[in-house]
């Protein structure tokens, strides 16, 4: 504490500032709540579940109530729908189907289904932003067109499934502003197919899908690499966004910011939020849209324009993922609920929970935001456009030195839609301004374009 408090009377080399991390970011008792109630056994009890279908292919059998996708589309339906019943009628629960045509891993036209549970929003003037979190209830082995092969997918991905599960389990009885989407997808590993079908039907119905999760592969915890880490997640987050237009990319290169996207706010919101609520576990940012050339079901909600990130553990073992269960040398292969920690899963979906909370809650981020393009001025002119949410306070503009990798420094300015920075140039720093509401939960940040300019 005193280091802190020497630190901010004491000129700091600017380079050196410390993130803004030093009190909660949001003093809400009923985030704390959420994540208290995550509880590792259900997560347990759901993995061990999924698992018992012996493949989760998506090509596998729809019918049997026993064995193949069919069968974990059912109980997890039954599942959210238990859920829901904590929501006073607020959380409805629907399989999203739809016929897959031949394709490169569907070899013969295939019914591919979401179960999506959706807890509306209560609040009028947000109950039309959306907050969506995934995982891919679909599994596979060695070969994603083998729909007989056993495929226990326990890490891949009943880990990011159950984490889901539970979620909509704990948050169904609170009620918040803004409108939440739990969902289990499948044919993620047939290329993506659930999460590309429910992000282009959000993108034609015009849905204003403010964030996306994907949680996938965050149970494991003894990598491959023999490195143990039971207190991190990556949180993946692009830079340039998938979607960006031509006349954007002019822009960016001419002020810069290839380490703002929207999908880089929210990454870096996550980790103030999971970090403030979820001690002792800490969000490792990767400025990277995914692991090193492979993909997840944030993809299409990027391409699409949708904000979005990729939850995966530190260190994978890949003779777990994508394996047929055999034992080769003493070697034990294949996804089986034994090599997952569920520990680890419930402390995942804990910083998926606080930061979906205090999203839905916060209000919506300033949209319209700008740099008045005053070519010779050492100010910094701000403008945006005014929220509509009854409970907003103000705004907050923060700022941070051009090499530094998170937001370092903050300024309420009130409920007004312009403000100048005297005396720091555009040229020096980034800024950007984020919402405030009258209990203090902040909105992701929003970047700056330039006046007049895409
Ligand atoms: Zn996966």
């Amino acid at each position: 504490m005193i280091f802190v408090l020497a630190a901010n009377l004491v000129h700091v080399a600017a380079q050196n500032r410390r993130p803004l991390k030093r009190v909660p970011p949001v003093r809400n008792r009923a985030i704390a709540n959420i994540v208290r109630e995550i509880d590792a056994r259900n997560i347990e009890a759901t993995i061990r579940k999924l698992v018992s279908f012996g493949t989760r292919n998506t090509l596998s059998e729809q019918n049997d109530p026993k064995r193949g996708i069919g069968a974990a589309r059912d109980w997890l339906y039954a599942e959210f729908l238990k859920a829901a019943e904590a929501s006073n009628g607020r959380m409805t629960v629907e399989k999203q189907s739809y016929e897959q045509p031949k394709a490169a891993r569907v070899p013969e036209p295939t019914i591919i289904t979401n179960v999506v549970a959706t807890l509306k929003g209560s609040q009028p003037e947000a109950t039309d932003r959306i907050y969506v979190v995934s995982g891919h209830y679909d599994s596979m082995c060695n070969s994603p067109t083998d729909a007989k092969c056993d495929a226990p997918g326990a890490n891949d991905d009943a880990s990011g499934t159950a984490a889901v599960l539970e979620m909509a389990r704990v948050m169904a009885k609170y009620e918040f502003d803004a409108t939440l989407v739990f969902m289990a997808v499948a044919g993620e590993e047939q290329s993506l197919l659930g999460s590309t079908h429910f992000a282009e039907q959000a993108k034609q119905k015009n849905w204003n899908v403010d964030a996306m999760f994907t949680n996938d592969i965050v149970g494991n915890t003894l990598g491959g690499n023999g490195l143990r880490d039971r207190n991190h997640v990556r949180v993946f987050s692009e830079g340039v966004p998938s979607n960006e237009t031509p006349a954007e990319a002019t822009t960016r290169r001419s002020v810069g910011g290839e380490n703002d996207s929207a999908s880089r706010q929210l990454a870096r919101f996550i980790k103030e939020i999971g970090d403030a609520f979820v001690p002792q576990f800490t969000v490792t940012m990767i400025y990277r849209r995914d692991r090193y050339g492979r993909g997840g079901d944030h993809i299409p909600f990027l391409e699409r324009g949708y904000p979005a990130v990729r939850f995966t553990e530190v260190n994978e073992e890949f003779r777990h993922q994508h394996q047929n269960v055999r034992v080769e040398n003493g070697v034990q292969f294949g996804d089986l609920p034994e090599f997952v920690d569920f520990a680890y899963v419930a402390n995942v979906a804990r910083v998926n929970a606080a930061s979906l909370a205090a999203l839905a809650w916060a209000p919506s981020r300033p949209k319209g935001v700008t740099i008045v393009a005053q070519r010779l001025s050492n100010d910094t002119e701000l403008r945006w456009e005014a929220n509509k949410e009854p409970d907003l306070a103000g705004y907050e503009i923060v700022w941070r030195d051009t090499t530094a990798a998170v937001w370092t420094d903050a300024k309420p300015v009130g409920n007004v839609t312009s403000f100048t920075m005297k005396g720091m140039s555009k040229d020096n720093y980034f800024f950007g301004v984020r919402s405030i509401d009258k209990d203090g939960n902040k909105s992701p940040v929003t970047y700056p374009r330039p006046q007049g300019r895409n």
